[in-house]
C-alpha cells in the first residue's frame, strides 16, 4: 500500500506528528482537513516574530518588551488550558521577563541568517524547514544553529534525543548552504532564559537520517492509523481535533480519569 502523495513535502513537525498520533498525520497531511490553532502555537509564533524582528534590525533590544505587551492580545487569540492553574498568566509573565532582560545572543557572534526557509533533499525526500537563527563565531568561525522554543522544559528534556533531530535536519541545511556542519545545536528555551546545547555529532546526524527513512516507510505502509492516548493533547493541542472521529471519546476518558 502506498499512502504518501507524490508531491508530499516533509518536515520535522510532520514526522513528529506521526510519532505523536498516526491518525493526526493522516487527517492533516493525507486527507488535508483544515487545521485548528492553539494558544501554545500562537504564543510560540508571536515570540518568534519578535526575535526575528530584532535579528533583522527592525526592533532594538530595549523595544522588545513594549512590542510584546502591545502585540500580545492580538496575537494570542486562543485560550490556554485552564490547568495547570494559572498557565496563561505564567506564559505571559515568562515571555515578558525574557524580553525585558533580552540582550542578544552574544557579541562574539555574527548573524548569518534569520528565519531562513529552506527546502533540502534528505535521502531522496524533500524536506522543508525554517532555521530560526544561524550564527557564526567571529573568532573560531564555528557555526551555531538556534531554534527558539516555548515548550516546557520538562517535556523538552523528556524527549531531548527525539527533539534534537529537528536541529540535525537544520544542520543538513547549514552544510548545504555554508559548506560545513554547525559545531553547536542550540534550543533557546526562552521562557526559562536558558539554552539546551548539543555539540554536533555525526552519529546522531546519521541516526536522524535513518529515523526519517524509517518513519516515512512506516507512514507509507500504515493501514491502521493508530491514535494518541493523551486526552490533554487531543483537547488542547491537536490541530485536527475538530475533525477527529474519536478525539472526543479520548478526551472524555481522560476527563473521567483526571477530572481536574
Ligand atoms: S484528536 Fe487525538 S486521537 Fe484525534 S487525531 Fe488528534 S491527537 Fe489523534
Amino acid at each position: 500500500m502506498c499512502n504518501i502523495p507524490k508531491d508530499m513535502k516533509w518536515s520535522f513537525s510532520r514526522l513528529q506528528t506521526y510519532d505523536q498520533c498516526p491518525l493526526a498525520f493522516k487527517l492533516q497531511y493525507i486527507d488535508n482537513l483544515p487545521q485548528e490553532q492553539n494558544a501554545y502555537a500562537e504564543y510560540g509564533t508571536f515570540c518568534h516574530s519578535l526575535l526575528e524582528r530584532w535579528a533583522k534590525g527592525e526592533l532594538m533590544s530595549f523595544e522588545l518588551a513594549d512590542a510584546y505587551v502591545e502585540g500580545y492580545d492580538a496575537a494570542i487569540r486562543e485560550y490556554f488550558p485552564p490547568f495547570p492553574r494559572g498557565l496563561a498568566g505564567k506564559y505571559y509573565d515568562e515571555g515578558l521577563a525574557y524580553f525585558q532582560s533580552f540582550d542578544g545572543f552574544g557579541e562574539e557572534y555574527e548573524i548569518l541568517s534569520v528565519e531562513d526557509k529552506f527546502c533540502i533533499d534528505l535521502r531522496g525526500h524533500s524536506f522543508d524547514g525554517i532555521a530560526d537563527l544561524i550564527l557564526r563565531d567571529r573568532n573560531s568561525g564555528e557555526i551555531t544553529v538556534i531554534d527558539h522554543k516555548s515548550k516546557s522544559l520538562p517535556s523538552m528534556k523528556k524527549k531531548l534525543f527525539e527533539n534534537t533531530r529537528q536541529l540535525y535536519i537544520y544542520a543538513a541545511y547549514v552544510k548545504e548552504r555554508f559548506g560545513v556542519f554547525p559545531a553547536l545545536l542550540r534550543f533557546n528555551m526562552f521562557r526559562y532564559g536558558l539554552n539546551i546545547d548539543e555539540p554536533f555529532r555525526m552519529e546522531c546526524y546519521e541516526e536522524t537520517l535513518d529515523w526519517i527513512e524509517r518513519t516515512i516507510s512506516r507512514i507509507d505502509a500504515d493501514k491502521d492509523w493508530l491514535v494518541s492516548s493523551s486526552g490533554y493533547f487531543c483537547r488542547w493541542i491537536c490541530s485536527c481535533r475538530a475533525h477527529c472521529p474519536i478525539g472526543e471519546e479520548i478526551i472524555h476518558a481522560h476527563e473521567r480519569s483526571c477530572p481536574e
